[in-house]
């Protein structure tokens, strides 16, 4: 059986209290020989910098960049708010992705039975969704040249954002799209605004291209961002791959969190490029809530986005679909037996703490595989 070598770095706050959750999982696992994983722990964050004085050092950057996936915790905190802005924590998230080139970002919208009733939207409507939000992440306007304010002399200023995309970049990204989408329900849902923007035309021919030239099996429709975020919160169910742009995808997988409910439910995956010798992609998963430090240190925190995000490492990383099937099932029985962290509990259901979902998880998963 493979090794898989993971780097875990925890980070700030809750992450450490929510990874500790993903390290009995993993020790449990290799216990029962579901993998063989090798770990290593790092610092990121205000945890680096507390430590060297830097976000995260080039020491684990180099580990990030010769391990199989990473799995990060969250960065972040009032105790690191006025250091140098080059090293603040958020930093070391950022460079992760950037060194690692991390170009896919994925968003999975799922709303587990039990917890229905805590989405925005009514219940029939989010009831049993499963929708996946892929946005580009490293290029378009929050990357793009030039990005200035200018003094225009006369009491004004300019500022100007860039949005740039090459074809390479919209095809790479449809390509995970479409992939994605093969092992799923088989379509994919591509969003730009080519009425108004160039970026938009351009994306919606290359994805249409890319669509009639290698993935014909696979059902394409295009919708502008705009109506596609109003489709989002109308009909969810509509959708069950959405591709778009870095800009849009921040506002469209914000929107599509809201429809499952709770910040420590959502779990996410960064890929990068394909090494043609291994066959590995680049990865990193993180859960999509902060350090959380209003409730860090008492044992409060929802593992669940954690443990989520590593149940994407199996799947995204490892090809590991059973286990990760496996995983979310075990999280589904949990919240059925009515167990429920403070952000996702409701009347008629048990409080528990961070170490205590774990462990129900665990028992969950101890039962699937027998
Ligand atoms: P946050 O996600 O940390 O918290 C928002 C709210 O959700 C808080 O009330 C928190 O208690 C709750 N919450 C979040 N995760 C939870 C969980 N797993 N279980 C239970 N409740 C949970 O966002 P914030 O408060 O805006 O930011 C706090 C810090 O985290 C800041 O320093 C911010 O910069 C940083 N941050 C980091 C990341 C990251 O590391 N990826 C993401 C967002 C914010």
């Amino acid at each position: 059986m493979a090794t898989h070598k993971l780097l875990l770095l925890p980070g700030d706050g809750i992450g450490p209290e929510v990874m500790a959750e993903v390290k009995k999982l993993i020790a449990w696992m290799n216990a029962h020989k579901m993998g063989t994983f090798e770990t290593e722990d790092g610092l990121v964050g205000g945890a680096a910098y507390d430590a060297h004085k830097v976000s995260i050092t080039d020491a684990t950057m180099a580990k990030a960049h010769a391990a199989d996936a990473v799995i990060f915790g969250a960065v972040g905190g009032p105790k690191w708010d006025s250091v140098p802005y080059d090293a603040r924590p958020e930093a070391g998230l950022l460079r992760l992705r950037k060194d690692l080139a991390l170009y896919a970002n994925l968003r999975p919208a799922v709303t587990y039975p039990a917890l229905a009733d805590a989405s925005a939207l009514k219940r029939e409507l989010v009831a049993g969704l499963d929708i996946m939000i892929l946005r580009e992440l490293t290029g378009g306007v929050y990357f793009g040249e030039p990005k200035t304010i200018t003094d225009l002399g006369n009491g004004q200023k300019r500022a100007v954002d860039t949005q740039v995309y090459d074809t390479y970049e919209i095809e790479r990204i449809g390509r995970v799209a479409f992939e994605l989408a093969r092992k799923r329900r088989n379509k994919v849902t591509s969003m730009e605004k080519r009425n108004v923007m160039k970026t938009g035309v351009l994306w919606n021919e290359v994805m249409t291209q890319l669509h009639q030239r290698e993935f014909k099996d696979v059902t394409l429709e295009h919708q502008l961002a705009d109506s596609g975020g109003m489709q989002l919160v109308r009909n969810p169910k509509q959708f069950d791959v959405i591709v778009t742009d870095n800009l849009f995808g921040d506002m469209l997988s914000d929107i599509a969190a809201m429809l499952t409910g709770s910040l420590g439910m959502l779990a996410s995956a960064s890929l990068g490029e394909t090494n043609p010798k291994t066959g590995q992609r680049k990865a990193m998963y993180e859960p999509v809530h902060g350090s959380a430090p209003d409730i860090a240190g008492k044992g409060a925190a929802n593992p669940i986005a954690m443990i989520a995000s590593f149940g994407m490492a199996l799947r995204y990383s490892f090809n590991m679909g059973r286990e990760a099937d496996m995983i979310d099932q075990a999280i589904a029985a949990t919240l059925d037996k009515g167990l429920r962290t403070g952000d996702i509990k409701s009347e008629g259901t048990t409080l528990v703490g961070t170490t205590q979902m774990g462990d129900a998880i665990i028992a969950e998963m101890e039962r699937l595989a027998r």
